[in-house]
């Protein structure tokens, strides 16, 4: 607004007062404000500083009541500003809070969680069935000396059956176990019949990797030792085992195997559960399916651990997890379990 000079310095002062009133006033935000705070009341070229320059050419009489009026006017419009402001700031805070608003009641971010690996669940449930059925779990070392990987179990160093197991040798009689077996000998040491454990655990073969072999691989080792017992037992055992892992029709029988360490042996074959036995792509249209190797202790297993043979016999078995994973589970290549692709594992 120009100032008419011929206005007094009353009127001109009223007119500056209004119309900063009318800017603080229209100020939209803190920044607007701050710069109508200089325009009018700032130190240096302030408009209601600069009437205090016009003071001189007053009449000295005029002077102190004029002088007294600016004061006034300019404490005026600072309360005035201070007032817009503390408008202005809660105005900004409320639009914060209301930008920034968090709704606790939306449902939260799911985070990705996985789930047991089917070998795992495989193994969890063997072993819930043979404690089911009174057996101790056991475990044993990985890494296994040539006595209890081979001899111990009734397989010396020149016996053909050697070649079975193609081992991973560590140097000197260390090994990786090719099978969980020499853990028998090892609870058989460690105390006298009855004995009744199973073995779960890894092993490891030299074998070359293809869709039903790899070079590592879980068993599950079974032995039961006590006065009396008979391949009776051992069909009862293994075929309560299959229907609980099969299903309550399964049918099994037993085919003749060779296994050092048992005497006879038998392979367990069931009914094949995905066709009931009129022949699939799961048991080569066979009908049947292996599931697990099995026999009666060898005595001469027993002997080496001071077991008395006249009074004591056993039955033992074993089994490949990931074969009775695949077979449960339509799996055709043993190389899936072990290479981490979701697409593979989210379907279990
Ligand atoms: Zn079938």
């Amino acid at each position: 607004m120009t100032v008419e000079p011929k206005m007094s310095l009353r009127e001109e002062l009223a007119a500056i007062a209004a119309e900063a009133r009318a800017q603080i006033e229209r100020a939209a935000d803190l920044k607007a404000l701050k710069s109508v705070e200089v325009e009018f009341l700032g130190r240096k070229g302030g408009k209601i500083t600069n009437t205090l320059r016009g003071l001189g050419q007053l009449p000295a009489e005029e002077r102190p009541a004029v002088g007294k009026l600016v004061n006034e006017v300019r404490d005026e419009l600072e309360a005035v500003l201070k007032t817009k402001e503390g408008a202005l700031r809660e105005a900004e805070r409320q639009e914060k809070l209301r930008t920034e608003r968090v709704d606790v009641t939306l449902p939260g971010v799911a985070f990705d969680s996985g789930h047991l690996h089917p070998v795992t669940r495989t193994l969890r449930e063997i072993k819930q069935i043979f404690i089911g059925l009174g057996f101790e779990v056991v475990d044993g070392p990985e890494v296994e000396t040539e006595y209890y990987n081979f001899e111990g179990l009734n397989i010396p160093a020149d016996h053909a059956a050697r070649d079975m197991w193609d081992s991973f040798y560590l140097g000197g009689d260390l090994l990786l176990r090719s099978h969980t077996s020499p853990v028998q000998v090892r609870v058989m040491e460690k105390q006298q019949p009855p004995v009744r454990v199973i073995v779960p655990g890894k092993c490891f073969r030299r074998d070359a990797v293809d869709a039903t072999h790899h070079f590592q691989f879980h068993q599950v080792e079974g032995l039961l030792v006590d006065e009396g017992i008979s391949f009776a037992h051992l069909k009862g055992l293994l075929g309560e085992f299959a229907r609980q892992m099969f299903g309550k029709q399964r049918k099994s029988r037993f085919v003749p195997e060779y296994f050092p360490f048992t005497e006879p042996s038998a392979g367990m074959m069931i009914d094949c559960f995905a066709c009931e036995g009129s022949g699939c792509r799961i048991c080569k249209q066979s009908g049947w399916i292996e599931i697990l190797g099995s026999g009666m202790v060898h005595p001469a297993v027993l002997e080496n651990v001071g077991y008395d043979t006249q009074k004591y016999t056993g039955l033992a078995f074993g089994m490949g997890v990931e074969r009775i994973a695949m077979l449960r589970h339509g799996i055709d290549d043993i190389r899936l379990f072990y290479e981490n692709d979701l697409r593979f594992l989210r379907q279990f």
